[in-house]
């Protein structure tokens, strides 16, 4: 029913380059299944995060056989969100929320300050953040790590380049507290794993678009500034 959906609002929206049926159960739900995994070593009642979810890969299929962890499905694009409202309710899943937001507004959001501390927020809220088809590592770190608690990990769905862009964000990492966990082979591509070690810099997320513009550590001019930066 969700495959249904989405070949269906991509007529009129661009969610996916698939339109071959039997070609998106394999690029799509099988695909976002190789995470389910990682993401059994969860408790009940964990907290993920999918950030750029888009027609709603991987969290969809994810929130549909995990209905006891939580997905907040984040994209900055309104259409979208407006769509995955329609899947949500229409497959009935309780366990799914689709917020339109940008992920570095998200990574800073510290939440309220009250008498018994800080309550909301999604920053260092998530057990586990995850993507796909947002961006290059060394960028997306820099989205998706914010947003995970201390010891939290980051899923990163890749292909043939996950090694590359590993190496490329040798420097983002460094600066991001985090650690390459590893790099797990699937049958339609690579997860790349990544742990938190400590509390992520308040410099980190910088403000909107910057992350993508100018990743972190990537680029003589750029590495420089952000090394300036009292790290
Ligand atoms: N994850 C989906 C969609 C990938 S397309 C899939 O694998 O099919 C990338 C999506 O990320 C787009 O929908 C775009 O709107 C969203 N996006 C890009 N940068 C973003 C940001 N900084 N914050 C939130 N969403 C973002």
């Amino acid at each position: 029913m969700y495959l249904a959906m989405l070949m269906h609002a991509n007529t009129r929206m661009n969610l996916t380059a698939i339109r071959d049926e039997e070609a998106a159960w394999e690029k799509h739900i099988f695909d976002a299944l190789t995470l389910v995994p990682v993401l059994a070593e969860l408790d009940d009642g964990a907290s993920v995060v999918d950030i750029g979810s888009g027609g709603g890969l991987p969290g969809i299929p994810l929130a549909i056989v995990m209905p006891k962890v939580w997905f907040t499905l984040v994209d900055a694009t309104k259409k979208k969100i407006e769509y995955l409202d329609q899947v949500i309710d229409g497959l009935g899943l309780k366990n799914v929320r689709a917020i339109n937001a940008r992920a570095e507004g998200l990574g800073a959001d510290r939440g309220e300050k009250t008498p018994a501390g800080r309550v909301g927020g999604h920053r260092a809220h998530y057990d586990v953040a995850m993507a796909r088809g947002v961006g290059q590592i060394a960028m997306l770190a820099e989205l998706t790590v914010p947003l995970v608690k201390i010891g939290g990990l980051v899923l990163m769905t890749k292909g043939q380049r996950a090694e590359e862009e590993l190496e490329a964000a040798k420097a983002a990492l460094h600066m991001l507290h985090t650690n390459h966990a590893g790099t797990i082979e699937t049958p339609t591509g690579r997860v790349v794993v990544l742990e938190k070690q400590r509390k992520t810099p308040r410099d980190y997320p910088r403000r909107d678009g910057e992350p993508k513009r100018s990743p972190l550590g990537v680029g003589k001019k750029d590495g420089k500034k952000t090394m300036g930066n009292g790290q």
